[in-house]
């Protein structure tokens, strides 16, 4: 069975890594949803542009990730939902005792709280359609640690733990739960960071992408959005059918180190 005619419901896909999850799942011929929390004319001419390339049904729907009750509405006004690929994330930096709470629990939410509230709205109808891929976008962070970004890490780890239980939740059906681990990939995310290092450390843009960005990634190349698409899209096909429960590192070799 392909993706082709199959819906996909992308979270935090009006830009980075879940658009390019949706271009991708779109070009091997899956209806997709798009979301994020804001409702602009680009959001749903993002979805409208997807559609004309790809001949496909495309949606924009906008529901806030940092809200269980919108997390489940996405999952019903999507009509449908055979892929569900939990992106949306957000991040913030800074020492533990510095660390803001409204910062923690917005990162708990958005980044962890949001799979869960969606795999829970969309696996009934999955087991009802006799099919289902459900792909969490973790990180390098879900695996490994770095200093001031407790939430983030957390978040990231507590998300390797969730697929690992809808996994074995899931195991004798034809329903799979998997997290690909990306290392860095210049998105906006990671495109606003920038700046501030560079001023932190008083380095070039270019040496804070080799130095500091990509000091533990040994490729010393950033990941793409394709090849993140391109990773979910074989999650999502026959040859994953017994991938489940686990992580894929598409990382350049930064859990290797
Ligand atoms: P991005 O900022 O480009 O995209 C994040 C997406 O989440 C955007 O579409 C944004 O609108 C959406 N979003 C944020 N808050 C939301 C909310 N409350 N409700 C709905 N949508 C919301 O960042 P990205 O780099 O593409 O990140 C996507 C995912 O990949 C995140 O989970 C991130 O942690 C993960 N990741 C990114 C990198 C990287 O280097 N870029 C590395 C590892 C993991």
């Amino acid at each position: 069975m392909s993706v082709a005619g199959k819906t996909a419901v992308i979270t935090g896909s009006n830009s980075g890594i879940g658009l390019g999850v949706a271009q991708e799942l779109a070009k091997a011929g899956a209806n997709v949803v798009l979301n994020s929390y804001t409702d602009t004319p680009e959001d749903h001419a993002l979805a409208a542009e997807i559609a004309k390339t790809h001949g496909v049904d495309a949606k924009y729907v906008s529901a806030d990730m940092s809200k269980g009750e919108d997390c489940r509405r996405l999952i019903s006004d999507a009509g449908r939902c055979d892929i569900l690929v939990n992106n949306a994330g957000i991040q913030f930096v800074a020492p533990v005792q510095d660390f803001p709470a409204a910062k923690w629990d917005a990162i708990i939410a958005i980044n962890l709280s949001s799979a869960y509230h969606t795999t829970a709205a969309a696996i009934t109808g999955m087991r009802e359609n006799g099919w289902g891929r459900i792909v969490n976008i973790a990180s390098a962070h879900g695996l490994t640690a770095s200093p001031y970004k407790s939430a983030y890490v957390a978040a990231k780890h507590g998300i390797v733990g969730l697929t690992k239980t809808i996994g074995l939740e899931t195991a004798q059906e034809p329903i799979t739960c998997n997290a690909v681990c990306p290392g860095y990939v210049l998105t906006p995310l990671v495109e606003s960071q920038i700046p501030e290092t560079m001023k932190e450390y008083d380095m070039s843009r270019d040496e804070v992408i080799k130095n500091v960005m990509l000091e533990r990634q040994p490729s010393k190349e950033f990941a793409t959005t394709e090849q993140l698409g391109g990773t979910v899209a074989f999650l999502c096909s026959d040859a994953a059918a017994q991938i489940t429960g686990t992580t894929i590192s598409v990382d350049g070799g930064w859990t290797a180190l």
